[in-house]
């Protein structure tokens, strides 16, 4: 019989859902045996033509990690829906936005300005930038159109289920590829992790007083932090409260906080603004003046509310620029 045909794509991320794979260790044996890679071109040399000449629906799934930042990514993620069955957007960049629509603070004019000209690290006499169009005697030579905004794989195209995670963990990684070759998948649409808070599941959990309150807020360098104790208790900034449970409490195990990599719960539309809320309750504060001392004590609200997920928020990105 033959094997299912199975594609993994890469596009506005850092890589390390590629990786993800490959922390599948021995289990990426059985995933090898068990279907056919039709498209991965971090791995295999396959190219856009081996993909197109497929019928459509005929890959049995497609695994895309990253945003959506530029054009080439957005006709490889159209033509990866039309050829597939299923599409999971696999991580927190394809699912979010993650930490590249972060630059949906900023706009492509002020990037291209700072990567080209501005940082400290570039020597760039002549001014040069990226053109999309550059003729050179053997002919014209083209780029991909960057966008202004980053953009989730599902404002892009269709998407079946979202492996969440920066970057997804094996043990959900293998849990989805066996309902998928099993045909025992949830509802469409599902966020393919436990729809409950990590502060649920959480350990420190326990050592929360019945009130929490925060009067300071330090970061993590500042403090000598305990590792049993609530982060929030410590006055340092966790995402726990807003975030979905299911990747084993990976940052809380080394000592971290919470950043909110697998996004919220089913019930949260806003995961910044869902945090926002959870600390604002917990302020011990009694005048404005005292309320602003501690909300100037977060370095960078915004990105650290929205670390994951500014693209698929209610703001999406700044607008005033
Ligand atoms: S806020 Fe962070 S440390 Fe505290 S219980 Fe929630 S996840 Fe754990
Ligand atoms: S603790 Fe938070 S940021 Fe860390 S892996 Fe889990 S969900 Fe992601």
């Amino acid at each position: 019989m033959a094997k299912p045909k199975v594609a993994f794509y890469w596009c506005a991320s850092c890589g390390g859902c590629e990786e993800a794979v490959v922390d599948l260790a021995e289990n990426i044996l059985k995933v090898v045996e068990a279907v056919e890679f039709v498209l991965w071109p971090v791995a295999m040399d396959f190219k856009i033509k081996d993909v197109e000449a497929l019928q459509d629906g005929e890959i049995a799934v497609s695994f895309i990690n990253g945003g959506i930042r530029t054009g080439e990514q957005e006709h490889v993620a159209k033509l990866l829906r039309k050829k597939s069955g299923l599409v999971v957007a696999f991580g927190a960049c394809a699912h979010l936005g993650g930490v590249p629509g972060l630059a949906n603070f900023s706009n492509r004019d002020r990037i291209f300005d700072y990567v080209y000209h501005k940082s400290p690290s570039v020597d760039n006499p002549e001014r040069i930038v990226p053109q999309e169009k550059t003729v050179v005697r053997e002919g014209e030579l083209t780029l991909p159109e960057f966008y202004n905004t980053v953009h989730t794989l599902d404002q892009v195209i269709d998407v079946d289920y979202y492996l969440p995670g920066c970057a997804p963990p094996p043990d959900l990684i293998m849990n989805a590829v066996e309902a998928i070759l099993t045909g025992n998948l949830p509802e469409k649409g599902a966020v393919l992790s436990p729809d409950k808070s990590l502060c649920d599941t959480c350990k420190r959990k326990v050592t929360k007083p019945e009130k929490t309150v925060i009067r300071e807020i330090k970061r993590v360098h500042e403090v000598m932090l305990d590792p049993e104790k609530c982060f929030l208790d410590q006055g340092i900034i966790c995402v726990g409260p807003a975030t979905r449970d299911g990747c084993g409490e990976r940052c809380i195990n080394a000592n971290m906080p919470c950043r909110g990599c697998f996004g919220p719960t089913s019930r949260v539309d806003d995961q910044g603004a869902k945090f926002l809320s959870a600390l604002a309750s917990i302020i011990d504060a009694d005048s404005e003046d005292a309320i602003n001392k501690i909300t100037d004590s977060i370095a960078d609200p915004a990105g650290i509310f929205y670390f994951y997920s500014l693209p698929a928020s209610m703001l999406k990105r700044r607008l005033d620029i």
